[in-house]
């Protein structure tokens, strides 16, 4: 299970003190009332807040990863939790990784306030990752083995943490603990290492209003996707503002139902014949005889847009695949309570090969071709689905497909 940070910052609109998590992308301030999602130009910039702050202060930066592996090997799918923390800069003689401290230590967002030196990550985060895997496979974890065919990252979160040391000479003094110091080989006013150009990331605060109507969106502290229950519209954040995403529902017409939030993905897929249900049905040796109006009926991926378990991940996504919910409408659904969208489209992408894999991958003819086959999407809306609330679990009638309510609560941390 993975760990979340907490970071001190203040309210953009009043300055009140506010104390966020790492997923947060949606709050409220206590203070003013006011309901802003934040949003970041690349990745997210943090650092460790020293005891003493000061300019003479030297921020070195490290990289986090936080997601789920998951890696195809012959007939299996593997997958595996990782939060990791690895240093992104060329001096090797620092920490490779800041081990806990994250969790334990008041984080701040790394903007032009802080006072001090930032140094420019040197290494790309693809390269760390590599080093990742392989420091895990080291330790008897197999991430990834040799034959395996494919592996993806899914639900990451890569962001950049920075580190402050303080200068004496050549050694670099850990301005946390104040004890630990590194003796530095490399020149320290080495224009190469040093050259980080006054940084200007911030995280970037924006009204959580409806672009449309201007009523206020819905959404949890770690919301990717807010609803506008006036004009039934549903937003993602990117850099600089919202967009819109399209989305249905299927409707339930008697009771009360939670609606949770699915991805529908018509995909564009080359290296396999797969493009109709059809299609799916012989690949994966499904027990139905293949209707002709299944022969021109196009494919459409499922993915669960919350995240949740791998293996009910993958459950859930392969199971709405094979046998797609009917009855969608587009409007007019009537401001059902919808539990929280965490899984935003990027990662939904990512996973299409991942559940087309636990599909089909039983058949070794079938898993042979998997490097050769490349998904991407071709169109996506967010389905929402009515689930009733039975004892512990959330249940979806039309399917009989049930979730437990603590392995949703449980998808929230991570
Ligand atoms: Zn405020
Ligand atoms: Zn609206």
């Amino acid at each position: 299970m993975g760990t979340n940070w907490r970071i001190d910052h203040e309210c953009p609109q009043c300055g009140g003190p506010i104390t966020l998590e790492e997923t947060d992308r949606f709050f409220s301030c206590d203070y003013c009332r006011a309901r802003l999602h934040i949003t970041s130009n690349g990745p997210f910039q943090y650092c460790l807040v020293p005891k003493n702050a000061g300019t003479d202060l030297l921020y070195f930066p490290y990289w986090r990863f936080k997601g789920t592996a998951y890696a195809i090997t012959g007939i299996k799918i593997h997958h595996r939790l990782m939060d990791h923390t690895r240093s992104a800069s060329s001096v090797s003689e620092l920490p490779y990784s800041l081990g806990f401290r994250p969790q334990t230590q008041p984080l701040s967002f790394a903007t032009r306030k802080v006072e001090g030196r930032f140094i420019t990550p040197s290494l790309a985060f693809s390269k760390i990752l590599l080093s990742m895997e392989k420091q895990l496979a080291g330790m008897g974890v197999q991430a990834t083995a040799q034959d395996t065919l494919e592996k993806k990252y899914i639900g990451e979160t890569a962001s950049i943490i920075y580190a402050p040391f303080k200068r004496d000479g050549q050694k670099l003094i850990d301005a946390i603990t104040q004890k630990k110091s590194y003796l530095i080989k490399k020149p320290l006013d080495d224009e190469s290492l040093i050259a980080g150009k006054a940084d200007t990331w911030r995280p970037e605060f924006f009204p959580a209003l409806c672009p449309q109507c201007g009523w206020d969106l819905n959404g949890e502290r770690d919301s990717c996707v807010f609803v506008c229950e006036n004009c039934e519209r549903a937003w993602e954040p990117i850099h600089d503002g919202l967009n819109e995403v399209s989305m249905g529902a299927v409707l339930k017409h008697s009771g009360d139902a939670t609606y949770i939030p699915f991805w529908k993905i018509r995909p564009r897929i080359t290296g396999i014949q797969l493009d109709t249900y059809a299609d799916l049905v012989r690949l994966a040796n499904l027990p139905k005889v293949v209707q002709k109006k299944w022969e021109t009926l196009p494919l459409e991926f499922w993915v669960p847009a919350f995240k949740i378990r791998p293996d009910i991940f993958l459950r859930m996504g392969g199971m709405l695949t094979i046998s797609a919910p009917e009855n969608i409408v587009y409007e007019n659904w009537k401001k059902p309570s919808i539990y929280p969208i965490t899984l935003p489209l990027v990662d939904a992408v990512e996973s299409l090969k991942i559940i087309f894999a636990s599909l089909v991958v039983t058949k070794r003819k079938n898993y042979a071709k998997l490097p050769g086959i490349d998904i991407s999407p071709l169109k996506s809306t967010l389905i929402l689905l009515p689930f009733i609330s039975r004892g512990n679990e959330f249940i979806y009638e039309e399917h009989n497909m049930a979730i437990q309510k603590i392995a949703l609560r449980y998808g929230r941390n991570f």
